[in-house]
């Protein structure tokens, strides 16, 4: 019952006045605090959610994880994901509200702007139908948010398919993500690989060996391989047995899974790959591994060539051990 009312009490807080004496009693940011009750997608550390307060009757939000205060702050992969939100947030209005103008309207944190509650950068996506908008004029509404999220909900399939043609049409190539990774062999010349918990397969279930994408190029190719292994094997690799053994650019895709809308997001993405070889491995005991990994096994490098879970970048890699 308390968030039957709640809920109500959101609805019409810009009508009401209420909104004001909210925000005056935050004490916290709210968007470094968002709720996934109210949460459509995630991809690269942006939020899609639907707006608490909004001026329209399905209204959402694009909204960084980071408490960032302008664009400017954004890496460029945040910044093409709120451009890919944007793209999804106006197809879904138009299906769940049958609306098809929209507003996009970026406010910056800072109190330079008059704003001196919300200090956390955040993108509106406004569903817009007549001029009166322009006026900030607040709507009745009929929605309270969480009936808002359910009518988004339902179109989860239809998210689905808007990400999917924006990957196809939309997306700029130039964005090239680096991937770094490692075959850790033995004195047996069997080769590392990981099964991967079931939230983090890949689509076709392929093993994985331990890397993946850089996330800090100032810190180096190196350091940012040892991290990975840190975190997926939790142990401390000596980075200086590491040898240099291919770099390939790989062009595919990859799945986000939304649990908000428990869909599957394919993600076209370019990487160039570097791998590196870490030969007569033998602590094999010491090793333990991360939330995305269920299981570690051991492979020799002939199994590996002929098995269908390792990908032909992998065996392009291992082919070089091997000559
Ligand atoms: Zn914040």
């Amino acid at each position: 019952m308390a968030e039957e009312i709640t809920q109500e009490m959101m609805k019409n807080a810009r009508t009401s006045g209420d909104y004001d004496r909210i925000w005056a009693t935050r004490g916290k940011c709210v968007f470094c605090d968002l709720k996934d009750k109210y949460i459509l997608m995630e991809e690269n550390g942006i939020v899609l959610t639907i707006s608490l307060y909004p001026y329209i009757d399905g209204q959402v939000m694009a909204v960084p994880r980071r408490h960032v205060r302008s664009p400017k702050e954004l890496s460029r992969r945040e910044w093409e994901t709120i451009r890919k939100f944007n793209y999804i947030a106006k197809k879904m209005i138009r299906k769940a509200h049958g609306i098809k103008s929209m507003w996009t309207l970026l406010r910056e944190g800072g109190v330079e702007a008059g704003m001196s509650v919300v200090d956390h950068m955040h993108v509106h996506y406004i569903p817009f139908d007549r001029s009166d908008l322009c006026q900030w004029d607040y709507r009745q509404l009929k929605f309270t948010p969480l009936e808002n999220v359910d009518r988004y909900r339902q179109l989860a399939e239809k998210f689905a398919k808007a990400n999917h043609s924006y990957e196809e049409k939309y997306k700029h190539s130039d964005l090239l993500n680096v991937a770094v990774d490692a075959i850790i062999m033995d004195k047996k010349q069997r080769v590392l690989f990981q099964e991967r918990a079931e939230h983090a397969k890949f689509k076709p279930d392929y093993l994985s060996v331990p890397g993946g994408r850089i996330d800090d190029a100032d810190s180096g190719l190196l350091p940012e391989l040892k991290r990975e292994l840190r975190e997926e094997l939790n142990y401390e690799i000596n980075a200086d047995k590491l040898q240099l053994l291919n770099t390939q650019i790989y062009k595919g895709q990859y799945q986000n899974y939304s649990k908000y809308l428990q869909q599957e997001m394919p993600i076209n993405s370019q990487f160039v790959w570097v791998t590196y070889l870490l030969r007569d491995f033998e602590n094999e005991e010491k090793l333990n591994p991360g939330d995305d990994c269920q299981d570690l096994l051991w492979m020799s490098i002939d199994e590996a060539l002929k098995s269908e879970r390792v990908t032909p970048g992998l065996k392009d890699s291992l082919n070089k051990i091997v000559k």
